[in-house]
């Protein structure tokens, strides 16, 4: 029996180092990422429900690491903000973005692109405004006009760090950079927040829409928001619409949102989506 424990204690002590060493692992490859040239952003159109336009792009991260094949976000994300990687990775999205959106604007593709924000990368003790100055520098290099770049924060983070937020987020909506807050509905934050800091949409999260068409409550849920937003002259971004029935709720009861989802376009390499809309 002690023998039994002794290998039990073995074979649980080593599958925990197997995990502890590859999260270690993946973070010592994600920290060459970068010079590796392993990273590159795919976009996702957003498209208006009533003009059926696209009228942006969300900028998605992917990693192919030479080690590791394709990565999810959902796995290296949530790694690199552990590590503090994600203030080099999110300065890179930046930079990727903003050169993306001049080169598409310069090349007669005038678009919108968003990029997804952490809360690391508003926390700079003695810099404050470290965020708000790199985006505005970015801007400025790549001489891109402040409204083609958008960004999206969680609820969560507008709450858990309303001081470092708030005036990184007036200041990038002064210069005309329009904020988008992600995952609505799945955070926790006081409705109050959503009108005093300057918000241009809701993103709708997608747990909402998934059983949009047979969960009466989501279908409420979905409502209510749009009808808020309205109230408040927020836009509104409905994400993960798959199916046709999902997009006739929307069109049915003529809410004018606008909508992102593998229904219409999964995210794709620059040059993909460059393609589709010559
Ligand atoms: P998110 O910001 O909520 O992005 C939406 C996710 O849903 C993306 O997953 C997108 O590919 C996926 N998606 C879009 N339409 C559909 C659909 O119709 N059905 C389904 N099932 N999924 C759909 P992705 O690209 O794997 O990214 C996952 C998360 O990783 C993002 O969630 C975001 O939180 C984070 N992320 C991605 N890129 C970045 C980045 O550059 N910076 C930061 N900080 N986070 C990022
Ligand atoms: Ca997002
Ligand atoms: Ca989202
Ligand atoms: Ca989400």
């Amino acid at each position: 029996a002690k023998a039994l424990g002794k290998n039990q204690y073995h074979f649980f002590s080593d599958e925990m180092n197997s995990s502890v060493q590859n999260h270690f692992e993946l973070e010592n490859r994600l920290r060459r990422a970068i010079t590796d040239n392993e990273l590159e952003l795919y976009y996702q159109p957003k498209i208006d429900i009533v003009s059926g336009d696209t009228v942006g792009f969300e900028a998605l991260l992917r990693w192919h690491s030479a080690d590791h094949g394709d990565v999810s976000p959902t796995v290296f994300i949530p790694i690199a903000e552990k590590s503090g990687l994600i203030v080099s990775i999110g300065e890179w999205v930046i930079d990727k973005a903003c050169e993306q959106a001049k080169q598409w604007l310069d090349s007669g593709f005038p678009a919108h692109i968003s990029v997804n924000l952490s809360a690391r990368q508003f926390l700079h003790t003695g810099k404050p405004n470290r965020l708000f100055e790199l985006i505005e520098a970015t801007l400025e290099r790549y001489q891109l006009p402040a409204e083609y770049l958008e960004v999206e924060i969680t609820e969560n983070l507008m709450m858990h760090h309303l001081n470092e937020s708030f005036s990184i987020l007036e200041k990038l909506k002064n210069i005309g950079v329009k904020i988008f807050i992600d995952d609505f509905g799945t955070g926790y934050s006081s409705l109050s927040y959503i009108k005093k800091f300057p918000i241009h949409a809701l993103k709708i999260d997608k747990s909402f829409i998934d059983d949009l068409v047979s969960d009466d409550n989501d279908a409420a849920i979905v409502t209510a928001i749009i009808a808020m937003a309205k109230q408040l002259k927020l836009e509104v971004v409905v994400e993960g619409v798959e199916t046709e029935q999902q997009l006739a709720f929307f069109k049915d009861n003529n809410y004018e949102v606008v909508l992102q989802g593998y229904y219409f376009c999964e995210p794709l390499p620059a040059n993909e989506i460059r393609y589709i809309y010559e």
